[in-house]
């Protein structure tokens, strides 16, 4: 499709992509959503108010919201397990004493000295205080409390980091209304 000028910004905008079950499974741009539409392999489900694309012949209304017509099997459906998305899905909060904005590292809840391993379920954002004053103990030994037990995040979690202000028309596919 030829764009005009001003149709620059919007065909880089972001479309949140719904499984045919309605759940959030991507985030692409209204470049390749409407390729999706045209070859009805997706089908709308919420416009961008009052804009449009123009192409030589045509207007197309601006995707924010697709669905998949196929329902799409998905595997590996989780957050890769990284520093980054660690921090991400804790909050960028140490999970022991709730501090924000101080130097964050990551905590093996079972040290790797006793056996702890490289799991979701095992590693917190801890600050450096809470992180050396725990050392190489078992939990129990400290009297530290974790603040939420660590769960292995869904996907969706990384798609919510996208879900900023602009974007509140997809708040409620991605649960967090
Ligand atoms: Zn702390």
């Amino acid at each position: 499709m030829t764009c005009r000028a001003d149709s620059k910004s919007l065909i880089n905008r972001a479309v949140l992509v719904l499984n045919q079950t309605y759940e959030p499974i991507h985030i692409c741009d209204v470049r390749r959503a409407i390729v999706l539409l045209i070859e009805d392999k997706a089908s709308m489900v919420k416009t961008v108010n009052h804009q449009a694309l123009h192409s030589v012949s045509q207007a197309f209304p601006v995707p924010t919201i697709i669905r998949i017509n196929k329902y799409v099997r998905l595997r590996n459906w989780y957050a890769v397990l990284n520093k980054a998305n660690i921090f991400r899905r804790d909050n960028y909060t140490c999970q022991y004493c709730g501090a924000q904005d101080v130097p964050l590292t990551v905590d093996h809840i079972i040290p790797k000295v006793l056996g702890g391993s490289e799991t979701w379920e095992n590693l917190v954002t801890a600050c450096i205080y809470c992180n050396n004053k725990k050392g190489d103990r078992a939990l129990a030994e400290t009297g530290m409390i974790l603040r939420k037990r660590p769960i292995r995040p869904h996907k969706v979690h990384t798609l919510q980091q996208f879900a900023g202000a602009p974007l509140a028309e997809w708040r409620p596919y991605l649960f967090l209304d």
